[in-house]
């Protein structure tokens, strides 16, 4: 494969760190051209450099994904640009964690808009590039707050449950069309997200897990990584949880 009009081209939201980078390098280093976006140039060119380095093929876009006109806006040049679109991973997402009787709507509000409608967005403008090319790779970040709920995180799990039907229902509605649609679910990812959470927080929902250790941005990478490979063709509508065995469900 040689420039990136050859290569399968890959869309990794909030890649400016964490999984979202871990996906980014991950998925060059399997020979696509990835397109890493995030809020901000800074993190995305380093990113862009560490996959050069490496060998790999990048590209950066600086875009708010809550933001549908813009963001729509964004996939549709990447798409030009490279004249297809296989893959998008939606790994975007941020916290704003309270006690549900605590929590204010803006708390409440931030995180739909960036966990879960950003997601639809992103996933009705790529989607007519993927039906396009007859081929296409949906990954979404869930979480297993999303699947067994998680005090403090009202919000939080109310959109990566969201996420899940979210997933389900594309799926449904494009496997006739070439394109896959599945969530990825981790548990507790060492990450500048869950960097604050206090140490004996971390400590019991490690003792919780079956494999006693944090999971790393590059276990979460490595599943998408299938999800979002050729060879994962008939495998959609799913939720993969990586968690080292907390929930197991
Ligand atoms: P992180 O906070 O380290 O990185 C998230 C990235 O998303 C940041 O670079 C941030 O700038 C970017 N981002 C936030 N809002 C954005 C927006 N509106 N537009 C574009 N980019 C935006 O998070 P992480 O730990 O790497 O998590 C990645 C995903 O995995 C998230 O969806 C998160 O909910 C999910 N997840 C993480 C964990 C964990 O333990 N770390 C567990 C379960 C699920």
């Amino acid at each position: 494969m040689g420039d990136a009009n050859d290569k399968r081209v890959a869309v990794v939201t909030g890649a400016g760190r964490g999984i979202g980078l871990a996906t980014a390098r991950r998925l060059a280093a399997g020979g696509r051209h990835v397109v890493l976006v995030d809020l901000a140039q800074g993190p995305l060119s380093e990113g862009k450099s560490l996959i050069e380095g490496d060998g790999g093929s990048a590209s950066t876009a600086v875009a708010d994904v809550s933001d549908s006109a813009a963001w729509a806006a964004a996939i549709d040049h990447i798409a030009r640009e490279f004249g297809r679109l296989d893959i998008l991973v939606n790994n975007a997402g941020i916290t704003r964690d309270n006690l549900a009787l605590r929590m204010s709507d803006e708390e409440w509000d931030a995180v739909l808009r960036i966990n879960l409608s950003a997601v639809f967005y992103g996933m009705r403008a790529a989607a007519r590039h993927m039906m396009k090319g007859r081929f296409g790779r949906i990954v979404n970040l869930g979480s297993t707050s999303g699947l067994v709920g998680n005090a403090g995180q009202a919000n939080y799990a109310a959109t990566k449950a969201g996420v899940v039907g979210l997933t389900k229902t594309i799926a449904r509605e494009l496997g006739g069309k070439g394109v896959t649609a599945n969530v990825v679910a981790p548990g507790f990812i060492a990450t500048d997200m869950t960097a604050v959470l206090p140490q004996e927080i971390k400590d019991k929902v490690i003792g919780a897990q079956s494999i006693r250790r944090p999971g790393l941005p590059e276990d979460v990478a490595a599943a998408i990584a299938f999800l979002s490979s050729d060879d994962a063709g008939f495998i959609t509508g799913q939720v993969l949880a990586v968690d080292g065995g907390l929930t197991m469900c």
